[in-house]
């Protein structure tokens, strides 16, 4: 009989650059036994998110990816196998299961799914989970939102960036959007109601910024940073608070980005900037989950799923996420034989 196996993609290098294929190794392991305390999970999504990047290149908020183990990463499984009083067999969990088949697990960090009606488990990668909690805190908590304000979103056809317009709106807030492509603008103003969207590639960011936040900038919820950061920093209003949420645009970087040249106008306009990491919000997750499924299930949250197939695919597929090849949250479906 042939022993089964855990396909895993193991980290080798760490990234110069952009990640490549190459830094990852296709491997095979033993399935794992289960012991006394002990669950075993069959991964079924994996989320790729750009964070990957910085776990396999250096200690950041959490230390590194050590070279040879099985990458870090956020994925719902099933409970396969379990020894575990907490987590029963065929129970949906979600946690640090790595870039892998099955994970062998003490219970430590797993979250148990609650069957939600109407949504698909997906939905705690596309609308709840670290995504739906980056949005909903960051904007709620960090960038404090008042009716009538202008609030700018950048990577805004991305996971997070999509939701956190759309409470934006719900929050009574002029919403402009600021996105890599035309179907991306169309798609956050016409489906998702931003009140405009600029195509940064294509157009003149500080001109259409003026055009778009005629009041000025109240609020930014910064995903991107660089010379988007820039545009936005010139036109913030006095008290303007700016949402450290992601500086996408530097991940790549081989050497240390400068900050933006104008950054003396947070003093001079007295705004607050403030990054914040989602794993501080997890006591709180109750408080994010309510509203979202309730704004999502009144038809004023949306959200969209970007799906690939096959755990062989993680490793292309994450440079996505660096080319803007992906519109909403991307994810990988493990296809079980
Ligand atoms: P997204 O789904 O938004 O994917 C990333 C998007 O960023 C791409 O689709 C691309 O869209 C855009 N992008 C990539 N490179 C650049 C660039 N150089 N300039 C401008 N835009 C770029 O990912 P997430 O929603 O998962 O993450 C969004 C941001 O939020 C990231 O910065 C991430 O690190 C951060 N984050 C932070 C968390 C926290 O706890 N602080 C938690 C989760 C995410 P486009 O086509 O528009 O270029």
């Amino acid at each position: 009989m042939t022993q089964p196996l855990n396909h895993q993609w193991r980290l080798v290098s760490r990234p110069s650059g952009s990640l490549q294929p190459s830094d990852f190794q296709w491997a095979a392991s033993p399935l794992p036994e289960p012991g006394e305390g002990e669950l075993l999970i069959r991964v079924l999504h994996l989320s790729l998110d750009p964070t990957n990047r910085m776990w396999a290149a250096a200690d950041t908020y959490l230390p590194a990816v050590p070279l040879g183990e099985v990458m870090r990463g956020v994925a719902i499984g099933v409970v396969h196998q379990s020894r575990h009083p907490g987590f029963p067999e065929g129970a949906h969990v979600q946690g640090l299961l790595g870039w892998q088949e099955y994970a062998l697990s003490n219970g430590a960090g797993l979250t148990l799914l609650p069957e939600i009606p109407g949504l698909p488990l997906t939905a705690h990668f596309g609308l709840l989970g670290h995504i739906g909690m980056t949005a909903y805190f960051g904007l709620l908590d960090i960038g404090r939102p008042v009716a009538g304000e202008t609030l700018v979103v950048s990577a805004a056809a991305g996971a997070v960036g999509s939701l956190v317009g759309q409470i934006g709106k719900i929050k009574g807030c002029h919403v402009v959007g600021i996105a890599g492509s035309d179907d991306k603008c169309q798609w956050i103003t016409e489906e998702l109601g931003f009140d405009a969207a600029i195509n940064y590639k294509s157009e003149d960011v500080p001109a259409r910024l003026r055009a778009h936040c005629p009041s000025g900038i109240d609020i930014d919820f910064e995903n991107v940073g660089g010379s988007i950061l820039e545009a936005v920093l010139a036109q913030i209003n006095l008290r303007a608070r700016i949402v450290l949420c992601g500086l996408i645009a530097g991940y790549n970087a081989t050497s240390p980005q400068p900050g933006p040249a104008n950054f003396a106008n947070v003093l001079v306009r007295r705004a607050r900037i403030e990054g914040f990491i989602v794993l501080d919000y997890a006591p709180r997750a109750m408080e994010a989950i309510q509203d979202l499924v309730t704004w999502h299930q009144q038809g004023r949250l949306h959200y969209r799923i970007d799906e690939v197939q096959g755990l062989d695919q993680a490793p292309n597929a994450l440079s996505r996420l660096f080319t803007g090849g992906n519109t909403g949250k991307l994810l990988v479906t493990l296809n079980h034989d």
